[in-house]
């Protein structure tokens, strides 16, 4: 039977890197949900949309052709738009477009059609709690503020995209309030998942503890079997 490793968390926390590497581990087709989200807000920017205008932007959630592809790459509407959608434009409304319930119900069901049949990985911030509530593996990671955005600086920094340790700090300070505050899909804590603090742990660390709970629930169900 196929299962889903869901793993939430704030912006800068890891959850990227350690998807990558679960998805290689294991040989889960890795899907980014906050790629999606950033998707819709970067084809408002280019339809020039404001982001008040919360009915164009569902319209756009509803027909949106993302594609998420193995080697990491975003194309939308058949275009690599990998480095666009990390952009500062991007990076500063992503989260607002991500508050428009509908643009939630489109990208979850869409989230979810992509799983059918499959074993995945999914990161984001409501996967644990509405995407797959029901989910083998639930992970909450997490990290200090100053801790996700020197993170996020020096992958910027690698990618070369333009935005100084101030910008990305204040950005995920309002990316974190607001992303904590939604009226549907909030980024929540709930008893059920596993949380780990990675501030102090190096990424091989965190891929390690997440691998050993997968290895072990693996093992339960041959056993159950
Ligand atoms: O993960 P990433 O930082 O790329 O996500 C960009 C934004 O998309 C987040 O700040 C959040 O507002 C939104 N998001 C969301 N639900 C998800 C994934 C991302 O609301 N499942």
């Amino acid at each position: 039977m196929s299962y889903v490793v869901a793993i939430d968390g704030p912006a800068g926390s890891g959850k990227g890197t350690l998807a990558k590497a679960l998805s290689e581990r294991f040989n889960l087709l890795n899907i980014d949900t906050g790629a999606m989200y950033r998707c819709v807000a970067l084809k408002s920017l280019q339809e020039n949309i404001d982001i008040k205008e919360e009915d164009k932007i569902s319209e756009i959630s509803k027909n949106i052709n993302i594609e998420l592809l193995d080697s990491g790459k975003v194309l939308l509407d058949g275009k690599d738009v990998t480095k666009d959608i990390r952009s500062k434009e991007v990076t500063s409304i992503v989260s607002p477009i991500s508050s428009i319930v509908k643009v939630r119900e489109n990208l979850v069901k869409a989230q979810r059609k992509l799983a059918v049949g499959k074993n995945v990985v999914m990161e984001g911030r409501d996967i644990t709690t509405i995407v797959f509530p029901d989910a083998k593996y639930k992970f909450y990671l997490d990290a200090s503020l100053e801790e996700r955005a020197k993170r996020r600086f020096k992958e910027y920094q690698e990618k070369k995209i333009n935005m100084t340790y101030d910008e990305i700090l204040d950005n995920i300070k309002k990316r974190d309030y607001n992303d904590m505050h939604k009226e549907v899909g909030s980024l929540t804590r709930t008893e059920d998942q596993i949380y780990i603090d990675s501030t102090n742990l190096t990424i091989k660390e965190v891929v390690e503890k997440v691998s050993n709970i997968i290895e072990k629930g693996k093992k339960y169900e041959k056993i159950k079997r």
